[in-house]
């Protein structure tokens, strides 16, 4: 910590109304690379959450009523000091959440695009006329914003999930609050401090951390005054959020869980394919809810796949992310490397064979090895569920039909991949996927341009593009009479 720049962005209380604030007890915020405890951060109550939905609603009125320019100014301007400061903002994300300083960095920037995106669509939110049925009639569309958005999110991007979501609910007139994963808060709060610096007005922003998750869900979920709900996490909370906010009829986005397909085709460029599954695969050791988590190779191709793949694994160095050179960090707690050795411990009881990895770096350490699995099939469990970490798991197939049908064998949805260079095939497979998001010949494919979201139970709502903007609006029918001539 001692190495931020700007120590001032290193805060420990949550940050309502413009304001930060103290409370009577704190919870650690540990480095997982070293165990070390990092800061210590006020724990804000359901108390504390109601009184920043009470901020944000009484800031609503005033934000939804400036002009479009403003808000977009002001969050280029946000967008702007995420940018000066991506140096520390990347620093503090390796220190709390792991993944190595060039990929944190990489979020930073990315976060910071998302607000620059918005700030840019904020100007676009535009209305519709309708040609009307009576002569004397008028009929126009306008978009107006929903009113307070809540979220929930995730410790994986501590960062850009918050910028994604929030970039899109200030431009289009809403206000925000927060509740940041308990592991990794800093982020959260650093990205508050910057919306203080670049003015965006009391109650607009705001964050909630703190450690009682469940009840500062229920504010955020059934407070009357929250009008939409986000939530980016896991399926099984996410379904029981959701719950909890039909009471008060809010809308919801959420984005859940994945299962996401990674095929090769015969006809793909191999080392293409390679280098898109390295990407999509090891990002963040395998932490993302797109990270691919089943490998389908077609049988003639899969002896010269596993070849290059495990040559391009054994080159992935592992360590402390704030290290130089290094691929992969650790895991983010003890339960993420104990979940991910259970489903590979399973896999190799039933038939799995291991290329390399397959254990931690050292028994206490968070670190996981990059592991490559083959003979996968359909039952076992690492098929089923959501891996979360450097696990490469490999299955063959032999018809394209057939890789199709497994690929959607999941009640997930969110993304898939696939490689081929036949168009005819290109096609047939894209249509034919079950996924809200699809890479053709690609392994990473975010951007504040594209619509990201599930199908499936992997959730609904979109966020980046035009797409995630009208999630924040609603459509309002005037319809103007009277008007004889
Ligand atoms: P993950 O397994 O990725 O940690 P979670 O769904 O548990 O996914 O966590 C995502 C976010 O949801 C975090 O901010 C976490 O604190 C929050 N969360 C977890 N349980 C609840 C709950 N019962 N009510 C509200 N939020 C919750």
């Amino acid at each position: 910590m001692t190495k931020l720049h700007d120590q001032g962005l290193l805060k420990n209380s949550s940050y309502w109304h413009g304001e930060w604030h103290r409370s009577n007890t704190h919870f650690n915020i540990t480095n997982p690379a070293s165990g070390e405890v990092i800061a210590k951060v006020a724990d804000a109550s359901a108390a504390d959450a109601e009184q920043a939905v009470a901020a944000a609603h009484a800031a609503f009125a005033d934000w939804a009523a400036r002009p479009a320019a403003e808000r977009s100014q002001l969050l280029m301007r946000w967008q702007q000091l995420l940018l000066d400061h991506q140096d520390d903002l990347g620093l503090l994300l390796t220190l709390e959440q792991g993944k190595p300083l060039a990929e944190a960095k990489g979020e930073i920037a990315y976060g910071a695009s998302y607000l620059q995106w918005f700030a840019e669509e904020a100007k676009r939110v535009y209305g519709d006329t309708i040609p009307a049925k009576a002569a004397n009639q008028r009929i126009m569309v306008l978009k107006q914003p929903v009113g307070v958005v809540a979220a929930i999110t995730p410790w994986n991007f501590p960062n850009a999930m918050i910028a994604r979501k929030a970039a899109a609910a200030l431009a289009a007139g809403c206000t925000f609050v927060v509740k940041p994963a308990q592991l990794t808060p800093l982020s959260a709060l650093a990205l508050a401090e910057l919306a203080h610096r670049a003015g965006i007005p009391a109650g607009v922003f705001n964050v909630i951390a703190g450690t009682d998750a469940a009840a500062i869900g229920e504010v955020l979920t059934q407070d009357a005054r929250v009008a939409k709900f986000s939530f980016t996490g896991s399926t099984n909370i996410g379904k029981q959020l959701a719950k909890q906010c039909a009471g008060t009829v809010k809308r919801v986005s959420l984005e859940l869980g994945g299962n996401a397909p990674f095929i090769v085709f015969a006809d793909a460029d191999l080392d293409a394919a390679v280098d898109g599954l390295m990407a999509s695969k090891f990002r963040n050791a395998g932490q993302t809810c797109v990270c691919t988590n089943r490998v389908l190779v077609q049988q003639s191709v899969i002896a010269a796949f596993t070849e290059k793949l495990q040559q391009a694994i054994s080159k992935l160095k592992i360590g402390d992310g704030t290290r130089d050179n290094v691929d992969i960090g650790p895991l983010i707690s003890e339960d993420a490397c104990a979940k991910v050795d259970k489903l590979l411990q399973a896999a190799l009881k039933q038939g799995a064979k291991l290329h390399c990895g397959g254990k931690r770096q050292s028994a206490d350490s968070l670190f996981y090895l990059p592991t490559l699995l083959s003979d996968i099939t359909a039952e076992m469990d690492i098929t089923q569920q959501e891996i979360f970490g450097p696990v490469v798991a490999l299955q063959s197939f032999s018809e394209e039909a057939e890789a199709i049908a497994r690929a959607n064998a999941t009640e997930f949805g969110l993304a898939a991949y696939f490689y081929s260079r036949d168009i005819g095939r290109i096609w047939r497979v894209a249509e034919g996927l079950q996924y809200g998001m699809v890479g053709i010949n690609e392994g990473l494919i975010s951007n504040p341009a594209a619509p990201f979201g599930g199908v499936k139970q992997s959730g609904y709502g979109r966020e980046g593009s035009k797409y995630g903007l009208a999630d924040y609006l609603d459509t309002k029918y005037l319809c103007l009479g009277g008007l004889d001539r």
